[in-house]
Order: C-alpha cells, then structure tokens, then sequence
C-alpha cells in the first residue's frame, strides 16, 4: 500500500487532458506536517490555528505562535501555506477566554466574530502570523465571514499591525496573500462582491451544508439530513467559484468535500482550481484526477445542475466515479 502512496504522492495532479490542480493537505499542528508532505501535499490549504488554544489553560503568546507557524513556514520550504485565523467558540470552547454558554453557539459569537470583541486576541495572532512570515509562503484566512464589514475590520486590522511592526523595525513580508473561508450562505451569493477585497476564497463545506441546511453538523440526530450533495449547496459552491474567476482570483475548498473521491470531477468541471483535504486522502485522489477530463467533468456539471435531490446526485456521481476509476 506505502508503494502506491508513493508513485502517485510524488507526482503532480494532472489531468488526462493536461490541466494540473493544487493538491494540498489540511493540518491542525505543526506535527502534522511531515504527513501531508509524505503523502504528496503541494502546500497547506488548512492549518486551524486553534490547536495552541484549546490545549492549554492560558492564551498562547505572541512568542509562542510564532514559533509554531515559522515551524510550519519552514517544514513546507517555500510552498504556500494557508493558516486560518482563530476559529473557536461553536463547539469549541477555550477555558481561558471564559465564553458565556449560548443556546446555539454555532450561530453565536464564533471565529472572526469573537475576534472583534477580544480584539488583543486577534491582534496577537496576526502580530505572530506577520513576524513568522518571513519564513516562507504564508497566506492568511479569515474564518466565518458573513459580511463585507468582517473583511474590511479584519484587514484593517492586520494593516494596523504592519504598520506597528514597521514602527519597531520588525521584519515582516510585506505582499501576503489574504483570503476568506466562504462557509457562510450570505457570502457564497455574494461572491463576487467579496472577491473584490480578497486574494482567494476557501470554500468550506462543512459549515457551508451546516449553515444553509439548517442542520447542526455534530448532532447524531439530524446527521441523515446534513450532506453536501444537496443540490441547493452545489449552487452555493458555484456561486463561489463563479465569483472568484469574475474577480481573478483562486477559490480552494478545504471542508471535507475537497477529498471526496465521487465530488471531485463535479468541483473540477465547476473549475475548483485548488484542493485541501486530509493527509491521507491525497494519493488517491492524485491517483483519481490522472484518470479525469476537464470537458467530461463541465458535462457531468451540466447533468448534476438538472436534478432536484441530494439522492439523486449523489447517485449520478456514484456512477461516474464507478465507470471512470
Ligand atoms: C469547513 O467548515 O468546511 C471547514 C473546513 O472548517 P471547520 O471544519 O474547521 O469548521
Ligand atoms: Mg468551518
């Protein structure tokens, strides 16, 4: 099995027509990062930043993550590297910030929204993410943004931050790249609006199909209704894909559709142009888009748009999967 990981792992992912895609992989530490490079990852299109916060009982310091994203920075040598910023409150608590409980945290003070009120968290954080990056291909990522006031706060902020570190003659790259997570249904629609104020979009399917499903995607009891073969998250999908290319900019995916065998000709024929998943999802899925063509996957899109049910599509994509791979 490690030999067939390995001759597709090093290889780029090319289409039988030609096109390549950016295969990256998702992580969640600084450990995590020989995995994704031993298995083919091209760059990280995911590193939740979260880790250092849920782990321990105070708020890690500037100096602590710092270390942790030039590890990161320097591991991928050059390759890009996507760190999202923090992404807690939801299901995931941090004891030190003290949270209030809500009746539904997932619709509450989460990710970017939390920052704007613990403004020295987000401060820190980005004072640490420009310091570190220096050391290699960083890009940064906005999560759970639901409006263009998020962006333009956020981004205001980090400029905020460039301009102190100036002052005190820290070194820092001054062009990086600054996207946003479209996760959020609100964005998806208005894509290309947004995309004028970034440099790329992750789209993230997990809390996509959350949000515009209304179901709550760690809840046993509604899990048979959450599913992002629905055909109304496809059109979201498209809409932010459709959005970034008017605007010239790239649009990833990193929620779990990314690395989905039966979806991938599906985002590919949409024109997904980079991909994000799990470490071990990577070879298969090089191995997989050797074998696909770019014009059968825009026809595949075309009979995918004609059905009406999560069912039915998941089914037609079943198939293609089954007769091509
Ligand atoms: C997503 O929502 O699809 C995503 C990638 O982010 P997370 O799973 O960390 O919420
Ligand atoms: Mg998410």
């Amino acid at each position: 099995e490690k030999s067939r990981w390995n001759k597709f792992s090093g290889e780029p992912a090319v289409t039988s027509d030609g096109k390549k895609f950016d295969i990256f992989g998702n992580i969640g530490s600084p450990d995590d990062v020989e995995k994704v490079l031993e298995r083919g990852g091209e760059g990280i299109g995911l590193f939740r930043s979260e880790f250092l916060y849920l782990s321990s009982k105070i708020l890690p310091d500037e100096e602590k993550q710092y270390d942790a994203y030039k590890k990161v920075l320097e591991k991928m040598d050059g390759r890009p590297v996507i760190v999202r910023t923090l992404d807690i409150g939801g299901d995931k608590d941090v004891p030190a910030l003290r949270l209030a409980k809500e009746a539904n945290p997932f619709l509450g003070l989460r990710a970017l929204r939390l920052c704007r009120r613990k403004e020295d968290v987000f401060h820190t954080q980005l004072r640490a993410l420009l310091r570190a990056s220096i050391y290699g291909n960083l890009k940064i990522m906005f999560p759970m943004i639901s409006s263009m006031e998020e962006l333009i706060w956020a981004k205001e902020k980090l400029r905020q931050c460039q301009e102190e570190l100036q002052e005190e003659q820290v070194p820092f790259k001054e062009k990086i790249e600054i996207g946003i997570m479209v996760e959020i249904p609100a964005v998806a629609v208005m894509a290309e609006c947004f995309a004028g104020e970034c440099d790329f979009f992750s789209i993230g399917t997990n809390d996509l199909s959350q949000y515009s499903l209304a179901v709550d995607r760690g809840n046993e009891t509604v899990a048979d209704l959450y599913t992002y073969y629905h055909p109304a998250v496809i059109r979201l999908i498209k809409m932010a894909i459709d959005g970034a290319h008017k605007n010239n900019i790239m649009c990833g995916m990193c929620g779990e559709a990314a690395g989905d065998p039966k979806m991938i000709p599906l985002l590919m024929g949409m024109g997904l142009d980079e991909y994000s998943m799990a470490a071990a999802s990577i070879p298969e899925v090089k191995e997989w888009i050797g074998k696909l063509n770019t014009e059968k996957c825009k026809e595949l899109v075309e009979q995918i748009l004609r059905l009406s049910t999560a069912k039915e599509i998941e089914e037609m994509l079943r198939k293609f999967y089954i007769q091509n791979k």
